[in-house]
Formats: structure tokens, C-alpha cells, sequence
């Protein structure tokens, strides 16, 4: 049995991706912080957990060292880009710097075994900033306008150095990818809440920082296929995961309303300053053309039906 060891086993990307993982046989061990509370958090049944803090590298490194892993995939770290804005310096370190640890672990451990250690990044979208090439692809310069941004950048760039040194090292450069397991710092799962509160007499509006951001919004437990096609890849590369199609913000409360049965929805949304970012990329959108080509990967919900999805879930919550 292949034996993997995943970061960010919590969130929503390392949760689905554990599943899967299980699902195929794997011996599935997590590096969890603060592990000996580990009973009191969501972890998918079957996973081993071992605990180990991002900002400990000499931990992480111990559990690379004990478990010896055919694979280590990253999903942790910040994953909000407002949340980046608030807490810069954690950010550059669980979302930056903790991968050079991971990588020279893998490193090490394929020195000392002498057989191959693969490692994938869960790269992201934040890394081309506000890029003016559109869709981006894999050779679209990385120039990010977020403190997220920078730390993922600092990150890919250094798996495509060990990459260089002989380590199958590969990035998935993952654009927004949501799901019912979402947390509210994200717009998508804000707004399908939000209008689960509303429907359900809970609240009487939502307040959103802007409606003409656009993005390329999937269905997660996709992008976690794309992880794992990368990782078994014959060859390691970088690949952009995105659905090639963009929607602004506003088109995104459009559907959820729609999907919730309310169509006249302006009187119900608010702008609040408070939400809006200082800096904010106006339109992210990828070409998923690699992927597609090289790895027979594609996306299986369109956006109308991964916003279905989430406000059929919010509504039955409430219910
Ligand atoms: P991101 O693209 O990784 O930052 O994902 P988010 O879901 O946090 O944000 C997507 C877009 O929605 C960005 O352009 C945000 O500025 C925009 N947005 C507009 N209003 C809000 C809001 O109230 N909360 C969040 N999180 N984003 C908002």
C-alpha cells in the first residue's frame, strides 16, 4: 500500500482529498496541529494523524521522517486572501516558508531511501496578482498583489527548485474552487448562507464588499481529482487547475437566489466597505488547457450546478 502524507487535512480540499485517498487504498497520515486534539476535530475516519505545526518545520520534518511517504501533498496554510491582509507574517510562514521544511524533507527522505518521494503544491490563482494575460497559463508571469499571493509564490517557485535538483515536485496552480464545505470567509459560501438566512427568515440582507470581482469558480472535490492525476503523473510539471470560464460576484448572488426561488434579489444585497479588499485582482480566469491535454483531467459541475449544489446544502442546514 502507497503511504501519503497530507497538510491541511481539515480544510475543505484536504478533507475531500483524505476520502478520495482512503477510497483508493492509501495509508493516509496527517500532520495536524495540535494532534492530540485530534478526536475533537472533523478527520476523515481511516486517516492516522500525527501532530506537527506549519510554523515547527523540525516537526514537520520528524513526521516525514517516521511515516516515510511515497507522496506528501500540501493544502495547508492561510487560505484567505483577507485573512492574509490581517496576518502577514503567519501567512509568509505557514503558507511560505513551512514548504521549504516540506520539501527538504522530501529531500532527504529520497536521499536516505533511495527510491523517489513525491510532492505536490496546492499552488494557486493568487500568484499571477492582477495579471494583465488572459486566461493565464502555466507561463504567465508571477507578479501577486497579496500578502497570500506573495507566500504562494515564494512557495511554487520553490518547488520548480527542487524540481530542478531531482525531486518530483509539482505545482497545481488551483483558481477558486468551492463546495458546502466552504467557510464564510469566502464570497461563494457567504452569499449561499446568506441566502439560506434570508429564505429562512434569519436575516433580511447580505452585505458584500463588491459585485464586479470575477473569478473562475469550480466544484472542489474536482480540483482534488486534479491533485491526484498530477501526482501520478508520469513526469512532474506545473499544471493550472480552473474551469476556463469566469462569472463576477454579482452573477454568482444572481444564481444563488435564483437557485433559492427569488429573482428580484437587489433589494436584499448591501455593499459594506468593510468587505471590500485593498488591493483585489478584478478578474482571475484560467486556461486549463495542460491539464486537459496532458492529464485527461476536466471539470464535471458547471457553475450554475456547483452554486446549486451549495444552496440546496445551506438550505437543508437551516431546515
Ligand atoms: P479569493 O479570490 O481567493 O480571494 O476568494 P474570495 O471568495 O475570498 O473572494 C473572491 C472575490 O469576491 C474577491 O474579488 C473578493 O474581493 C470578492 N468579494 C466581494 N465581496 C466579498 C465579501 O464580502 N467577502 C469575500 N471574502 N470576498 C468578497
Amino acid at each position: 500500500m502507497a503511504s501519503v502524507v497530507v497538510t491541511g487535512v481539515t480544510g475543505q480540499d484536504g478533507s475531500y482529498l483524505a476520502e478520495r485517498l482512503i477510497g483508493d487504498g492509501w495509508d493516509v497520515h496527517a500532520i495536524v496541529r495540535d494532534g492530540k486534539h485530534a478526536d475533537e476535530q472533523e478527520i476523515t475516519p481511516g486517516v492516522t494523524v500525527h501532530a506537527g505545526d506549519l510554523v515547527d518545520i523540525a516537526s514537520m520534518r520528524s513526521v516525514i521522517d517516521v511515516v516515510e511517504p511515497d507522496l506528501i501533498v500540501n493544502l495547508a496554510g492561510i487560505s484567505s486572501v483577507a485573512q492574509s491582509w490581517s496576518q502577514p507574517e503567519l501567512t509568509a510562514r505557514v503558507t511560505g516558508l513551512a514548504v521549504s521544511g516540506l520539501l527538504a524533507g522530501a529531500w532527504d527522505l529520497q536521499e536516505r531511501l533511495g527510491r523517489p518521494v513525491r510532492f505536490v503544491q496546492a499552488s494557486s490563482s493568487e500568484i499571477f496578482g492582477a495579471a494583465e494575460q488572459r486566461p493565464q497559463t502555466e507561463t504567465t508571469p508571477i507578479a501577486p498583489i497579496s500578502p497570500y499571493g506573495a507566500a504562494k509564490a515564494y512557495a511554487h517557485h520553490l518547488v520548480g527548485v527542487y524540481r530542478g535538483r531531482g525531486l518530483f515536485a509539482s505545482s497545481a496552480i488551483l483558481y477558486n474552487h468551492e463546495s458546502p464545505r466552504r467557510p464564510e470567509t469566502f464570497v461563494t459560501r457567504k452569499i449561499t448562507r446568506g441566502v439560506a438566512r434570508i429564505v429562512n427568515g434569519d436575516s433580511t440582507s447580505l452585505l458584500l464588499g463588491n459585485l464586479d470581482a470575477r473569478r473562475d469558480w469550480g466544484w472542489a472535490p474536482d480540483y482534488v481529482d486534479a491533485l491526484l492525476l498530477i501526482a501520478e503523473a508520469d513526469a512532474a510539471d506545473t499544471f493550472i487547475v480552473a474551469t476556463g470560464v469566469e462569472h463576477s460576484v454579482r452573477d454568482f448572488v444572481a444564481a444563488a437566489f435564483a437557485a433559492a426561488g427569488i429573482s428580484d434579489w437587489k433589494s436584499l444585497v448591501e455593499l459594506d466597505p468593510r468587505f471590500a479588499r485593498p488591493v483585489d485582482a478584478p478578474i482571475m480566469l484560467g486556461d486549463n488547457s495542460k491539464i486537459r491535454e496532458t492529464l485527461g483531467w476536466s471539470p464535471t459541475l458547471s457553475f450554475d450546478e456547483t452554486v446549486h449544489a451549495m444552496v440546496t446544502h445551506d438550505l437543508e442546514l437551516l431546515a
